[in-house]
């Protein structure tokens, strides 16, 4: 049976999940340095780390977009 196709929460691509391919890469890489940063710099929300994230000017716009989603940001 096929996975029910939905669209990626912010594009228009359709995805079996909750983000397209695009963007589920950009969330994976999240994920992984999240892991970094909390070895480098002690414990810390995921909030905390994603708000902290979209300050930086080095941080590419399509995770940015991610960020913004996870944190409810319009
Ligand atoms: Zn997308």
């Amino acid at each position: 049976m096929a996975s029910p196709m939905a669209s990626c929460l912010i594009c228009s691509r359709t995805t079996s999940r909750k983000y397209c391919e695009y963007h589920h890469k950009s969330y994976d890489k999240l994920a992984s340095e999240y892991v970094t940063w909390k070895r480098a710099l002690g414990e810390m929300s995921w909030e905390d780390y994603l708000r902290k994230l979209l300050e930086l000017q080095e941080t590419g716009s399509s995770i940015k977009d991610v960020i913004a989603k996870e944190l409810g940001i319009p």
